[in-house]
């Protein structure tokens, strides 16, 4: 089962989909995540991505979609979930492309329905760790020891890009290039859309639900 995952940013999707691939064993793929630990190595890719992830933008779409390219071509089982890609329309005929010549498709399309207060809300209060990538929230989900990972004890920052002013430019390269996604996969009758702006156990309720009821009709 192909899944992928779209929402505003703050919307909860990295954490959904952590939760989501932990129950159902998709392999869980990250777009963001893969260029946050492509840039901590200092790689040849981290440092073509690097200026467009610390200002906000978009990773060129070719970049991107070889990427993931390889990457899904490296998935032994095809089960995985796709998070942060596809970010545009280019980049969802790319993808289909792809899966095409796989004689696979997208089999669900999830979208967390986050309002714009909200995800500013919870973005000015995240935390990550740059050594394991994990994800804290001061509000909702404080790390055990102020300013320590739970995971792996290194020091909690504000990601590059969570920063307000750029956060504006990524809701709104969101509301241009990555909305009409929504259309896009409600006219091939794959969407679901689920409201986000709900706590975490919520709304990760009501993902296995859609999940579980797509496994159940197979
Ligand atoms: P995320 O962790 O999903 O919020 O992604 C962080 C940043 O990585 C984005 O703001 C982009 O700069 C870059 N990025 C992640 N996924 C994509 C994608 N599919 N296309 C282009 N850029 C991306």
């Amino acid at each position: 089962m192909i899944v992928l995952i779209i929402g505003v940013p703050g919307s909860g999707k990295g954490t959904q989909a952590g939760a989501l691939s932990a129950q159902f064993g998709f392999t869980h793929l990250s777009t963001g995540d893969i260029f946050r630990a492509e840039m901590s190595s200092q790689s040849p890719l981290g440092r073509k991505a690097a200026e467009f992830v610390n200002n906000g933008h978009l990773v060129p779409d070719p970049v991107v979609v070889e990427m993931v390219a390889s990457r899904i071509q490296d998935i032994q089982e095809k089960r995985y979930l796709l998070d942060g890609f596809p970010r545009n329309l280019e980049q969802a005929e790319a993808l289909s492309a792809v899966l095409a010549k796989q004689g696979v498709a997208v089999d669900l399309a999830l979208f967390l329905s986050v309002s714009h207060a909200e995800a500013v809300k919870r973005l000015g209060s995240r935390l990550w760790c740059g050594a394991c990538g994990s994800v804290f929230n001061i509000r909702s989900l404080p790390p055990q020891l102020a300013g320590k990972c739970d995971k792996c004890g290194s020091g909690l920052i504000q990601r590059g890009d969570d920063g307000a002013a750029t956060v504006q430019k990524r809701l709104l390269i969101y509301e241009e290039m990555t909305r009409p996604l929504v259309a896009y996969y409600r006219a091939g009758q794959i969407l679901h859309e689920i409201d986000g702006d709900r706590p975490p156990e919520a709304v990760s309720g009501s993902l296995a639900a859609i999940i579980q009821s797509l496994l159940a009709a197979r």
